[in-house]
Order: C-alpha cells, then sequence, then structure tokens
C-alpha cells in the first residue's frame, strides 16, 4: 500500500486533456513567450482576482515548468551567497537544497505541534538577523496541512515590513483546504505586502496535473521580469501543449474541484480518526493538502527510535510505504499521504495498526 504520494490520484480534467490534444492537432507545437501565452497569463490574473482577491496584470505573472521551477527562480532572483531564508519547519522537503544552490543558507524556525505546526510572529521575530533576506512560507503546508488565517498572517506580515523581509508565499495547496474554511493569501494584506511578496502556485495539486509541469509565480514586475530572465536562459517556456491545457482547466467549472476536494475531506477525516484510535500516536488535525503528519515518537521501541525506523519497520511489515519526518525535517513524525481511496486507507491503515501491536509487544 502506497501512502507516500505526493500528487492526487485523480486524472486530469477532460477539458485539459482534450484541450491539449487540440493543441497538438492544430500544431501549437512551437516555443511561446518565455513567461508564458497570454491567454494562459491573463486565466491565472483571472483566477487569482477571483480566489484569492489578488490583483496583477500578466506581466506580473510568469509561467514556468511546474511550481518547482518558479520556486527556485524566485530563489535564485532574490538570494544572494551569505543570505539566511527563514524555513518554518516542518518544511517541504525541496526548499533547504534550493536555498543552498543559490549559496544562502536555509534557517530552520522550529514550529510546535502544540501551536499546530504554525509559525508565531514571535518566533519569526526572534529568528530575524542582519542577513535574513527572505521568509518562506508555505499553507496549507506539505506536510503539516497548516494554515493559517487573515489574524495570523497580519501578525507575520506587520514584522517582514518591519524588518524589511521578501515572503515567498508557496500556495500550491490553496485550493485544497477544508472545514468551509477560507483561504487568505498574505499578498492580499496590502500593497506594502504585495510588493515584497511572490506568490507560487501551479496546476499540479489543484487540478491533478502532476505529469504536464506547469506551475506559475506572481509577483512585483522587476522581480518577475529577473525570473523570466532566469528561466529564459535555462529552461525557456513550460510545454506549449500543456500550456493550453491549463488554460482549458482554469476556465472549467468549479464542480469537478469540489467534488475532489469533498472527497479528500472524507479521507482526511478517515485517516485522522484511524491515526487518532492508535495508542502512542498523536496527530495534529490538517486543514489543508493531503498529509497527515502523526507524531509517533510515542512508538520508539527497542531499535525502532527514529520516524526513519518506523517507516522501514512498516514497509517490511505490512507492506506500507510512508515517508519517513526526516525528509521534512522531523525525525519524531511520519508523513502519510490521502491522495488514495478510502478502501486503501481502510486497508493500509489496519495493516499499519496490526504491525504497530507487534512492535509493542516486543
Ligand atoms: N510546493 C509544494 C509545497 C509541493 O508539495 C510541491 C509538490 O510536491 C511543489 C511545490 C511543486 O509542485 P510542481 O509539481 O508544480 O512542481
Amino acid at each position: 500500500m502506497d501512502f507516500s504520494a505526493g500528487q492526487p490520484d485523480f486524472h486530469s480534467p477532460e477539458a485539459a486533456k482534450s484541450a491539449g490534444q487540440e493543441a497538438i492537432v492544430e500544431n501549437r507545437t512551437r516555443y511561446t513567450a518565455t513567461a508564458g501565452i497570454e491567454e494562459l497569463r491573463t486565466a491565472i490574473v483571472d483566477r487569482f482576482r477571483n480566489k484569492r482577491e489578488l490583483r496583477y496584470e500578466t506581466d506580473q505573472v510568469l509561467v514556468s515548468p511546474g511550481a518547482k521551477a518558479s520556486l527556485y527562480f524566485a530563489c535564485m532572483a532574490l538570494l544572494d551567497a551569505g543570505d539566511e531564508v527563514l524555513v518554518p519547519s516542518p518544511y517541504w522537503t525541496s526548499y533547504p537544497e534550493q536555498i543552498r544552490l543559490t549559496g544562502a543558507e536555509p534557517v530552520f524556525v522550529p514550529c510546535s505541534e502544540e501551536r499546530g505546526f504554525k509559525l508565531s510572529a514571535e518566533s519569526l521575530d526572534r529568528a530575524i538577523t542582519p542577513r535574513t533576506k527572505v521568509l518562506l512560507l508555505n499553507y496549507p503546508s506539505n506536510p503539516t496541512g497548516a494554515c493559517y488565517d487573515r489574524n495570523e498572517l497580519e501578525a507575520l506580515g506587520q514584522v517582514c515590513l518591519s524588518r524589511n523581509l521578501w515572503v515567498i508565499a508557496d500556495e500550491i495547496y490553496s485550493e485544497l483546504l477544508y472545514d468551509d474554511r477560507c483561504f487568505a493569501s498574505i499578498a492580499s494584506l496590502g500593497p506594502e505586502m504585495s510588493a515584497r511578496t511572490v506568490v507560487i502556485d501551479g496546476m499540479s495539486k489543484t487540478f491533478a496535473m502532476t505529469g504536464w509541469r506547469v506551475g506559475y509565480a506572481a509577483g512585483p514586475r522587476e522581480l518577475i521580469a529577473a525570473m523570466s530572465k532566469l528561466q529564459s536562459h535555462t529552461t525557456s517556456n513550460a510545454t506549449s501543449i500543456s500550456q493550453w491545457a491549463s488554460v482549458a482547466a482554469l476556465s472549467m467549472g468549479d464542480e469537478e474541484l469540489l467534488a475532489h476536494r469533498r472527497e479528500f475531506e472524507r479521507r482526511r477525516q478517515a485517516v485522522v480518526g484511524r491515526l487518532e484510535a492508535l495508542p502512542g500516536v498523536r496527530c495534529v488535525r490538517p486543514a489543508g493538502a493531503f498529509y497527515a503528519f502523526p507524531n509517533v515518537s510515542g512508538l520508539f521501541h527497542g531499535s525502532v527510535t527514529s520516524g526513519q525506523d518506523l517507516s522501514c519497520f512498516l514497509l517490511e511489515r505490512a507492506n506500507v510505504a510512508v515517508v519517513p519526518g526526516e525528509a521534512f525535517g522531523s525525525p519524531d513524525h511520519i508523513r502519510i499521504s490521502y491522495a488514495c481511496s478510502l478502501e486503501q486507507i481502510d486497508d493500509g491503515m489496519t495493516r499499519i495498526g496490526e504491525a504497530l501491536a507487534e512492535l509493542a509487544a516486543k
């Protein structure tokens, strides 16, 4: 059983598939403008306005081969050797490596489980040094599912403004948020904040389009222009076919996406319920994305002394794959992805329960 997937198990939307096929048939298969076709940048601008109250012009948007590329170009454009980037921990696994590739240094700011894995304004303020240039904020978070409400973002935003920090806001899971919560973007707090923020998003998670490789960034013109230059001399544009497929996906109605979100919400309920029933396991309820991040330190026993050990044990004894918390800077945890069916969740969690009972009896 695979609980390690970082991608939705749904198929890409039919509208996207047809538009991609049409683009091939109609020979829209050449290089595009580096920053992306105008139709896609317009669709992105519309979505930012409608879903997140963010106002951009098309020349403030860069379309990249995946959000990962957008993030990397943002790091490359903003950072110099010796700069520090504050990364709330647990963090998504590529951030530290992308930061290090620029010569800058990731500085991890621990975010406790008791605070729902969320960064507080006080700990942000304390972590800032004269070398700090950027706060990298990801919400809903991979791996914890933690998300900030507007008040919390205002407090963080105040610190960023008063201490002159840039914010890279990775909002790739913003449309996978549960319990009828509304998403607030830190860039929507006002013009001062949006002038220091680059928002990252993409087609992978919301639209189940991981393989198409389309991500995007929106922010101040000069920054987007610098990122565009980097893209121009490295990867050129995102694939033309995928860009046309993305235009269609962004323009389709919300019905299919809402159905996916409701299904993820049911799965979250199932996974968290099963985890809470396991002796020695604690799990903060994820607000969004499709991961649970239980604390498994209560299970450490004998030769199993870390998330990594427990993940190996579960693979060997239960034939269930999870991701060790070490990948996200947190060895007391494991990440369980619920991008799989309710039947698979039931089967996998039963096997995990049996293996853990065996471990406890050792
Ligand atoms: N940001 C986060 C938090 C992610 O979890 C991922 C993918 O796992 C990405 C960015 C990259 O997404 P993309 O497929 O668009 O490169």
